[in-house]
């Protein structure tokens, strides 16, 4: 086990009309206790096995969730410091996340940046892309695009900013894209599943993609830009989620599923319980069928969702979606090569730039000598 979602709380500060937490925790709106959260932390580093990475650099992830985790500013911050203090007795180097909607920010906004700096946690900010877009279903863009510009100066880096593309905002992909990459966040793009990609929309979807594409291959020769699609295109590997196996969610009460999704669909403790904190895992679920054909899929953008297509399809991958992922695939793909060939001369051209500037120090000193 080395990935989790951890509730901070059921509560939120937003109101978006497509949350299906909002009416599953209306007469639940608890926040996790200082004592549930790290026991959480300690059940992970129990399960753990020796060796087994979530990143490179990471041996478990956590990414702080709710709710809006941030309600829990008191509980989430110790949480944090106590994984720091635990990482050198315990051999275990976490990578901490914060999956917030930046609607407000913890004060005094000082300690807030503070820790999150201190305790390198990285950010991702739900911002469902232009204001148009996002304002449809979510509202407060304006709040929110101010505070994730203050995150980001605060912390001096990228935050991912994760829109979900929909039948009913695809229409302003392309606008989306741009109002977040000019925000300098890397930029993840994920179809919903639940809903039905007809012809004519991932015909529209397909018109918004080659705009996108055009704008991420002129910007990317000016400044760095991230943006999943393009790179999972051009980078062959199988990304389905390790829900259930090396991956779960806790919830504020100490429960342990899949994900954090798994908890709202029918009859959740019977259906996808695997166990909890205090007690330990009873079982696992089985969601090989789920992937019978993805394992032999060539698309390389699609990261398959065993929620969802139980959620819609049975458990199967709808048809509509593959098509959407193959289609925008196709696509984005030669665009994708060229800015990544050019990314590759860049970084060559650098790197020979550097060596004949330290040739160019050692001719120096050898002549001073
Ligand atoms: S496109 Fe369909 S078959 Fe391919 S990986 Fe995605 S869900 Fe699986
Ligand atoms: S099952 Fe779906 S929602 Fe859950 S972690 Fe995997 S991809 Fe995400």
């Amino acid at each position: 086990m080395n990935s989790c979602y951890l509730m901070m709380t059921n509560r939120c500060n937003m109101n978006c009309s497509y949350c299906y937490e909002r009416e599953f925790f209306k007469d639940n709106l608890k926040d996790i206790s200082e004592e549930t959260a790290k026991r959480a932390v300690d059940f992970l580093v129990e399960n753990h096995k020796p060796g087994v990475k979530a990143r490179p650099n990471e041996d478990i992830n956590i990414c702080y969730f709710g709710g809006e985790p941030t309600l829990n500013w008191e509980v989430l911050k110790k949480n944090i410091a106590y994984c720091r203090s635990i990482e050198a007795e315990k051999k275990i180097k976490f990578g901490l996340y914060l999956l917030t909607n930046a609607k407000d920010l913890p004060q005094p906004e000082e300690e807030f940046f503070r820790v999150l700096r201190d305790h390198s946690v990285k950010m991702q900010v739900s911002l469902d892309g232009c204001k148009e877009a996002h304002d449809s279903t979510r509202g407060h863009f304006d709040a929110i695009v101010k505070n994730t510009r203050k995150i980001t100066e605060a912390l001096n880096r990228h935050i991912i900013v994760r829109m979900t593309v929909t039948p009913a905002n695809v229409r302003h992909a392309f606008r989306s894209f741009r109002a977040m990459a000019d925000l300098s966040c890397t930029v993840n793009m994920v179809p919903i599943v639940e809903e039905e990609w007809t012809e004519e929309l991932i015909e529209v979807a397909k018109g918004e993609f080659k705009k996108i594409m055009n704008y991420y291959q002129k910007l990317s020769r000016m400044k760095p830009v991230r943006f999943n699609i393009a790179e999972n295109c051009v980078n062959p590997a199988f990304r389905h989620c390790q829900v259930g196996s090396s991956m779960v969610s806790i919830t504020v009460d100490g429960i342990v599923y899949p994900c954090h999704r798994f908890q709202f669909h029918a009859e959740p403790e019977k259906n996808w319980k695997m166990g909890d904190i205090f007690n330990g895992i009873e079982r696992y679920p089985n969601f090989n069928g789920i992937f019978a054909k993805c394992y032999s899929c060539e698309t390389n953008i699609c990261h398959p969702c065993p929620s969802a297509f139980i959620l819609k399809n049975g458990g199967r991958a709808p048809e509509y979606y593959c098509r959407w992922n193959r289609e925008i695939e196709g696509c984005v793909r030669t665009q994708a090569l060229e800015v990544r060939r050019y990314n590759e001369n860049e970084v060559l051209t650098r790197k020979i730039d550097l060596m004949l500037e330290g040739l160019g120090e050692i001719q120096k000193c050898v002549k001073e000598q």
